[in-house]
């Protein structure tokens, strides 16, 4: 039998912008935090690098600022990236306060001004200011917040619960646009439950599994940005999706990014015949950067009409390999794959989705008590180009915004009654769950083909017109069969897609991420994409 749930804050979404939220609300509301597998299976818990922010005593806002406005290509708003880093800092208090066991500097000099924890610097930052939990920051974050919220006694924590779609006013027939909870397929029970709720939260994180080749866990399937999208939301530059250049490609090894602190050692890039390529693209060869190492393997790889490329570190010793990586050395061995004597089979993976659901500075989307924080979210902080470690601090930034604003607006708000329940009656089980499998590799594969690293107008054409087929064939199986977690994500997958090959179209440019050889050259006026859906407002 399917229940009905009440409360006051539902959180879609158990990854660094959920849990922030659930600790920063205050205790006597009653929070449920959802996750539609495990609680680990956000991008969160797999983030290596660290976060960015404004720590050290050499270091400003305006320069944290500029770094990102540079990465950005021109898209950024401006007003979202200052609000972002002069939070920063609190931010990361606020998380050594819960007790986040980063990386201290034992060398530092206090009487100097310096930081207590290391701080590190990537690509794109002018200054030391990534702080991190040697290379494992994710999951140090991850469980520090999860032991926190498990301590709480007004937050649930509820597993395998998988979000089918929000419930609104308009959807109901209702007078105005509010939120008023959303419909969950309990994964445990088979039923799709009615969470009512004064206010939910998606967090549901990006949307790289639209891709075949994804540095991102399974769950990743942009559920949170398809939902908002038919509650009437609009979306946001969602043709900018980062691929990260080198991931392992192997039948088995799925999302194994392989650092590029490899090229910064010495490792080439190979094709099969051994022959390097990058010298042909960029006098900085293999430490060019990311975009452009990117697209230039996807290049050979379109060229050649072959699986994968070589990233080979073997004329170094192989101790040398061995430790300084011994993460990708253990990783590659598991395959078969010895890395001090043999190259290793690497394609780019999409990695990071820049845009999302439109939100303004205090995590608020279009309909009424309906927020969205983190990677699902489109602030515009990273405008075409996402600059490493901002987007776990976007996570924690806003999530505490979102939460102020809640709180600001607690009094105003009754929980909502009367909510019908989820309707299965016309629905029996699917006999063709292959359709699904199939459609979803389709989908997955047209998509790096065709919207991936290089675009063309007419590659773009032949996915709308792919992807408007699957659409239908989805909605079909959607409204004759009962509803389970690969059915959900693939229809949120599909419609993500349409999103991403529709903002792609609309840009006649070539900025950041959005590469297109029909339109090579940069618009002199840079411009937000910005999706307005039928069921919208004005
Ligand atoms: C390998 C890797 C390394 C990275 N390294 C860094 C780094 O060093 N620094 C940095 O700043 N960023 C890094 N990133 C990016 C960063 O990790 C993510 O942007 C960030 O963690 C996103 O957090 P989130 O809370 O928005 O979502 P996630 O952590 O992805 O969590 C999403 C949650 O939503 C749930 N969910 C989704 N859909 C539904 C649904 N329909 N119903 C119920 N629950 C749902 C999932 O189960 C999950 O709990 C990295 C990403 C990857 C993949």
């Amino acid at each position: 039998m399917s229940q009905h749930f009440k409360h006051d804050v539902v959180i879609i979404g158990s990854g660094a912008a959920g849990l922030t939220l659930a600790l920063t609300l205050p205790d006597n509301l009653h929070i449920a935090v959802l996750s539609k597998g495990e609680l680990t299976n956000g991008s969160t818990y797999w983030a290596q690098g660290g976060v960015a922010a404004v720590l050290d005593h050499s270091d400003t806002v305006d320069s944290h600022v500029d770094d990102t406005l540079n990465a950005g290509a021109g898209l950024c708003r401006e007003d979202a990236v200052r609000f972002t880093v002069e939070h920063s800092r609190e931010a990361i208090e606020w998380l050594i306060e819960q007790g986040v066991p980063f990386t201290r500097d034992d060398e530092h000099d206090r009487e100097d001004g310096g930081y207590e924890f290391h701080l590190t610097r990537e690509g794109g930052h002018s200054h030391r200011r990534i702080i991190h939990a040697a290379d494992a920051t994710g999951a140090a974050i991850f469980n520090t917040l999860l032991e926190r919220t498990r301590e709480r006694g007004n937050i649930t924590l509820l597993e395998q619960r998988v979000a089918v779609d929000l419930i609104t006013e308009h959807k109901l027939g209702r007078k105005g646009r509010r939120c008023l909870g959303a419909y969950v397929l309990n994964r445990r029970s088979g039923e799709v439950d009615t969470h009512h709720a004064r206010f939910v939260i998606l967090a549901t994180g990006g949307a790289a599994k639209v891709y075949l080749y994804t540095s991102n866990p399974d769950g990743a399937c942009g559920d949170g940005i398809a939902m908002a999208w038919r509650a009437g939301c609009r979306v946001g530059n969602l043709e900018f999706n980062q691929f990260h250049p080198t991931c392992l490609y192997h039948p088995q090894a799925k999302s194994f990014l392989i650092t590029e602190a490899l090229r910064g050692e010495g490792a080439l890039l190979r094709l099969p015949n051994g022959e390097r390529f990058m010298p042909r693209f960029d006098p900085r060869e293999e430490l060019a950067p990311r975009d452009i190492v990117a697209r230039a393997i996807d290049h050979e790889m379109k060229r050649l009409g072959i699986d994968c490329v070589y990233l080979d570190i073997s004329h170094k010793p192989a101790d040398f390999v061995r430790n300084h990586f011994p993460t990708v050395y253990q990783r590659c061995l598991e395959f078969g794959i010895d890395i001090t004597c043999q190259p290793i089979p690497v394609v780019p993976a999409a990695h990071y989705t820049c845009g999302g659901v439109l939100v303004d500075q205090a995590g608020r989307s279009d309909v009424e008590g309906l927020y969205a924080i983190g990677e699902t979210s489109f602030t515009g902080l990273h405008g075409a180009n996402r600059m490493a470690s901002n987007s776990l601090l976007e996570c924690f930034v806003y999530a505490r915004s979102a939460a102020a604003d809640i709180v600001a607006n607690l009094d105003k708000v009754a929980m909502p009654a009367d909510l019908p329940s989820w309707d299965a009656s016309q629905v029996t089980d699917s006999d063709e769950d292959v359709i699904i499998a199939h459609n979803w590799d389709e989908l997955r594969r047209f998509m790096w083909d065709y919207v991936g690293i290089v675009r063309t107008t007419k590659r773009l054409q032949r996915a709308q017109h792919r992807v408007r087929l699957l659409l239908d064939e989805i909605d079909e199986f959607y409204s004759n069969y009962k509803v389970s977690r690969d059915l959900i994500e693939l229809r949120n997958l599909a419609q993500v897609a349409e999103l991403m090959i529709l903002s792609a179209m609309a840009r006649k440019e070539s900025r950041g991420l959005h590469y297109t050889l029909d339109y090579p050259g940069l618009l002199p006026d840079a411009q937000d994409t910005i999706l307005q859906p039928a069921n919208a407002d004005g």
